[in-house]
């Protein structure tokens, strides 16, 4: 149930024109849609004055920082396209520095994770190896 959001009410939000429920609602909903993004980076670019970048105002509300959840599934690269498109260029782009050292904590786990998940499924495969049954 992710609702349409006009172009007024945009360029209302870049201004923080609009009342906390509505930047609420419109955080929420950039937080599930890509596409809101890059309508508002357009908008933003064609306002006059330019008053903020659109860095400025993610790196104030960090409104469009991917979950947690979402930065570990993008590093086994279980994300959809898009999805992987729009959290590498929040990161490199916007470049969020609360998103990077999520992403290099979350790195750093998987990488430890993977290192004893494998040490693990080798200890097993060696004690196991001679009870698996030989034909099947
Ligand atoms: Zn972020």
């Amino acid at each position: 149930m992710s609702r349409t959001f006009t172009r007024a009410e945009l360029e209302a939000y870049l201004d923080e024109a609009l009342s906390p429920a509505d930047m609420v609602a419109i955080e929420a909903a950039l937080r599930k849609q890509p596409e809101l993004m890059r309508r508002l980076a357009e908008i933003n670019q064609g306002l006059s004055g330019g008053s903020h970048t659109l860095a400025e105002i993610w790196r104030r509300h960090r409104i469009t920082c991917p979950t947690r959840q979402h930065l570990g599934s993008y590093l086994l690269g279980a994300v959809p396209d898009e999805r992987a498109d729009y959290i590498r260029f929040h990161l490199q782009e916007i470049g969020c520095r609360y998103c990077q050292a999520n992403l290099a904590d979350l790195q750093r786990q998987q990488e430890e994770n993977s290192a004893v998940a494998s040490s693990r499924r080798r200890k097993y495969f060696d004690t196991s190896a001679g009870y698996l049954p030989r034909d099947r």
